[in-house]
């Protein structure tokens, strides 16, 4: 028996939202879906008129929907924002360089410029290497710190004001998850915010931080968008793995669970007096960090050393060391992107 779409438009429903229970025909997906994004852009003041906006792109089920999305209300509502698709290459055969074909596709598909940066250009590293060095037990570790680092170079050679991230509802539910786990309260306090910047960092935000993850993947299903899904051969990153696995199981039994965490997180507040790492300038590569030497220049170490265990974890070892050689090389950059 045909059910109405619940939005009244006269057609039959083709799908039950999972965000809201609302069954809707396509049309009527698509436009909720749509305004969604475009409510919390517009409520969050994500963007300015004129803007130089970089889509962090993978080629994978988020940034796609991203690029998609946000080309459609730019031109739909008219931000006036110059868009660009920036990549990563981490160096893994047989997952990026896959991933990386669907990212050029969507350049032609969107008409976006496109700027891919690669580890091994700005490291000297791929993530192969470096996983046959460290093993498959901190891989994601080296390659998290160094993406972030080089969404930031990337955004800094394209000039652009803003690096948007296809973060989803789900991945920031699961980061709050992770970051009680850990009892890791700066993380906390940041996790759910939706800009992150430092005051001479560019900005980064997150468009898709309300959008459910089942309804980015409707959403791609739908519109017959090209993107890639097959997961990283260097996954699972286990703890995450965890979190997702949890958020899942409360999920079934409360759809509003990944809403009900992230608005926990927002409302989260740390008393007066607590004291939070600081922001920072790395004294080696200049890039923002909550210590002397940031993370990146640590792992680099580390690995050009030979002890790639060195950044991992927290150790007075490695700051010793990194301290005595920024000395003994008279202050000198040593790492040279
Ligand atoms: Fe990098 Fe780990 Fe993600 Fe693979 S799963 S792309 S190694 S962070």
């Amino acid at each position: 028996m045909p059910v109405p779409c619940s939005a009244k438009c006269g057609k039959n429903a083709t799908l039950k939202r999972p965000k809201t229970g609302d069954a809707l025909c396509k049309e009527c997906f698509f436009w909720a879906f749509e305004m969604e994004v475009h409510n919390t852009i517009v409520n969050a003041k994500l963007f300015q008129r004129g803007n130089k906006v970089a889509i962090a792109a993978s080629g994978g089920k988020d940034s796609t929907v991203l690029a998609y999305v946000l080309k459609l209300l730019n031109e739909r509502y008219d931000y006036g924002l110059d868009l660009f698709l920036l990549s990563v290459d981490e160096g893994i055969t047989g997952y990026r360089d896959d991933s990386l074909q669907t990212v050029k596709q969507n350049k032609i598909d969107y008409e976006m410029p496109l700027k891919i940066l690669s580890y091994e250009e700005l490291y000297g590293w791929t993530m192969d290497a470096i996983v046959a060095q460290v093993g498959r037990k901190n891989n994601c570790t080296f390659c998290g710190v160094f993406r972030r680092q080089a969404l930031d170079r990337g955004a800094a050679l394209l000039g652009v004001d803003c690096v948007v991230t296809g973060h989803n509802a789900d991945d920031i539910a699961e980061t709050v998850l992770m970051n009680v786990l850990r009892g890791d309260i700066a993380r906390l306090q940041r996790c759910t915010s939706i800009i992150t910047a430092g005051a001479d960092s560019i900005m980064r935000c997150k468009p898709l931080k309300y959008t459910y993850e089942k309804e980015i993947v409707m959403y791609a299903y739908f519109k017959r968008l090209v993107y890639f899904s097959t997961e990283c051969i260097f996954a699972p990153n286990a703890y995450r793995g965890y979190a997702r696995m949890f958020l899942k199981d409360l999920e079934k039994i409360r759809p509003s669970s990944i809403m009900d965490i992230i608005h926990s997180g927002e409302r989260l507040s740390v008393r007066d007096g607590i004291k939070m790492p600081e922001r920072r300038n790395c004294t080696r590569c200049g890039f923002v960090s909550s210590q002397e030497i940031c993370k990146a220049c640590v792992l680099l170490e580390g690995l050009n050393r030979g002890l790639p265990r060195l950044g991992i974890g927290k150790s007075n070892k490695a700051k010793l060391l990194l301290a005595a050689t920024t000395e003994d090389r008279g202050k000198k950059k040593t790492v040279d992107f």
